[in-house]
């Protein structure tokens, strides 16, 4: 098979042995707003290939029923398919009814599984194996409550979906969300040990290449290759951020500072701290 191939509405690469990385559709204008107003933001889907199994991480925005399936299928080749969602995100599940014959590996804090018989509740340290591939869940609430990274030590492999961002993140829907996130950095961190080859699958790929993003602060660094320094990074800034000594604006999502625009789109933005910097005292 080619290491790059378009279906649907989708395109795929192979970005790292075993790891293809599948994106809706880019439209012309990717950082710009469709003509009804809605935002286009390419999710980015991982499948993770194994000898008998294929692993895919994520369902993306939703198209037409069987679309994603269509090109799961072709990577997949006849090998049996399962699923792992990292949150319960519209942009995230969006096909996830094209697998209801497979097996669904859906956080426990996220979704009710009375609505997916086919979900296994998934928590904190569990273990999805595929025969080579072993991604072990660590869950890093922040971005929602039941947030869960994916991680194969053996091949370096780091899912976090939305829950780090993709270059800047978003803090929903959480009281104390601050130090929720704190915590998760810590926790992801010292399940990653030592890793320093660790490779991100971001949940928004394009997000790392494109910038200005519509309604990202335009000092926002770029982060086109996401590392365990981006963690760091990220630790370092909510530790400024707790002492007053981070610069920073008034939250505005997409230019909205009404109540329904951050209730849809989040209470907060952290971008990556942005060595040397003055910071501004609060
Ligand atoms: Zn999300």
């Amino acid at each position: 098979m080619n290491s790059y191939f378009e279906m649907g509405p989708y395109s795929a690469e192979l970005i790292l042995p075993d790891v293809w990385h599948v994106q809706d559709a880019t439209i012309a204008n990717p950082a710009g707003e469709h003509h009804d107003g809605s935002f286009n933001n390419p999710s980015s889907i991982y499948v993770i290939e194994d000898d008998h199994k294929v692993l895919v991480i994520d369902a993306g925005n939703p198209h037409e029923k069987g679309a994603l399936r269509t090109i799961v299928n072709q990577i997949a080749q006849g090998r049996v398919i399962e699923v792992a969602i990292t949150h319960n995100h519209f942009d995230h599940v969006g096909q996830l009814a094209d697998f209801d014959d497979c097996t669904l590996y859906l956080p426990l804090k996220d979704f009710d599984l009375t609505h997916y018989p086919n979900g296994k509740g998934i928590q904190d340290q569990d273990q999805i194996r595929l025969g080579r591939h072993t991604f072990v869940c660590i869950e890093t609430p922040g971005h929602t409550a039941g947030s869960m990274c994916y991680y194969d030590a053996c091949h370096h492999l780091l899912a976090t979906g939305d829950a780090f961002g993709s270059s800047y993140v978003w803090l929903l829907f959480l009281d104390d969300v601050l130090n929720i996130y704190a915590r998760s950095l810590e926790h992801v961190l010292g399940c990653l040990q030592e890793d320093e080859q660790v490779e991100f699958l971001c949940g928004h790929r394009y997000q790392q290449q494109i910038q200005p993003v519509k309604g990202i602060h335009p000092l926002s660094p770029k982060n086109p290759h996401m590392t365990r320094q981006y963690l760091l990074d990220m630790q370092t800034l909510v530790r400024q951020i707790q002492n007053g000594e981070a610069t920073h604006h008034e939250f505005e999502a997409f230019g909205r500072k009404d109540d329904l625009a951050a209730y849809t789109y989040g209470q907060a933005e952290i971008d990556t701290y942005l060595a040397g910097s003055q910071p501004i005292k609060l």
